[in-house]
């Protein structure tokens, strides 16, 4: 297929790039690199710098297209709290301009990088899709808006849509000489950080609570490996079918603790990665799983690199390369 990766020069977009262009699918990556890297767009990609308005449309209306995959987004909570205005139009209007190029150049597929953030607190865990989606702050509120959008188009348009909410994505893509990982100018995700510890650019790793109603008082999450992502948005791209928007919650179904990551990171690097309980993150829930059954049931989706350690030890090899 020849399909359009918007964000590509990012963590998750430019894994899923990769994972294309080895599966034989002709890409082009749009990214404005305001967060992305040039040099993580993979060889084989063509690259377009630019935004997804009046770029996007320019490049859908060459033809031919058979999909977008749409990963450019802004994607911090803290900053979403502190700077809603960004996330309106730098996730919602930019998208929506998106949506309008793919309606007028008729492209047949998208699958949009959705997010946990949109369920909120949940009632329940593991959470299944058809949980209520009651986002926490704007970031989730964003991203649940453009599904909102995708579900109209799709039954307006014919699109055959799939938003993929992950949950937390680790590790990173390694194979030969391909290395493509988490690279945020400002990291706020727990494993790179931690790992920052074990490469010496930071003291210490900062254990946001101690006294969560946890079986180690700490916070529980759903780790995914970008390659087990990725793997999912090329069934869901084979999937799409016109006039449907499915959406997949993407996690690998088990909860590891604060102090297992951390636990998991002293093992793989053999540093001792000193830890120091802090205050609760603000807007943090206790848990977070995701049931991945229905993306199990109707994309034939698993996810293979589960272990905590295999994911840590990737985002290691990654954090070592750089
Ligand atoms: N966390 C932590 N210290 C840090 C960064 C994160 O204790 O320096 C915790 C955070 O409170 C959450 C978990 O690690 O419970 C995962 O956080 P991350 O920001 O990686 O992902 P999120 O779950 O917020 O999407």
């Amino acid at each position: 297929m020849k399909l359009l990766v918007t964000g590509g020069a990012g963590y998750v977009g430019s894994v899923c790039a990769a994972h294309l262009l080895e599966a034989g699918h002709q890409v082009v990556v749009l990214d404005d690199l305001s967060t992305g890297h040039r040099d993580a767009v993979p060889d084989g990609a063509r690259f377009v710098e630019g935004e997804l308005g009046a770029t996007a449309r320019a490049v859908l209306g060459e033809g031919g297209f058979d999909g977008v995959l749409h990963f450019a987004a802004r994607s911090l909570v803290g900053e979403s709290v502190e700077a809603p205005e960004k996330y309106w139009d730098g996730n919602v209007v930019a998208s929506f301009r998106l949506l309008e190029a793919i309606r007028e150049h008729a492209v047949p597929r998208l699958v949009f990088s959705s997010t946990a953030a949109t369920y909120g607190e949940p009632d329940q865990v593991p959470i299944p899709e058809n949980a209520p989606a009651r986002p926490t702050n704007p970031y989730g509120a964003s991203k649940l808006a453009i599904d909102h959008m995708i579900t109209s188009y799709a039954a307006a348009h014919g699109l055959g849509a799939t938003s993929l909410r992950y949950f937390n994505v680790a590790g990173a893509h390694v194979t030969g000489t391909v290395h493509l990982g988490e690279r945020h100018a400002v990291e706020t995700h727990l494993i790179p950080l931690v790992l920052q510890v074990a490469s010496g650019t930071r003291e210490s790793i900062s254990i946001f609570g101690d006294d969560w109603p946890t079986p180690d008082g700490t916070c529980v999450r759903d780790y995914i490996h970008v390659d087990d992502l990725a793997d999912a948005h090329l069934l869901a791209l084979q999937h799409a079918s016109a006039g449907r928007h499915d959406v997949y919650n993407l996690g690998s179904g088990h909860g590891f603790s604060v102090r297992e990551v951390v636990d998991a990171c002293r093992t793989v690097t053999g540093h001792p990665i000193p830890a120091v309980v802090a205050p609760r993150r603000a807007g943090d829930p206790a848990v977070l799983v995701a049931s991945s059954d229905l993306a199990a049931s109707q994309l034939g989706w698993k996810p293979s690199r589960t272990e905590l350690e295999r994911i840590v030890a990737d985002a290691w090899e990654f954090a070592r390369g750089r």
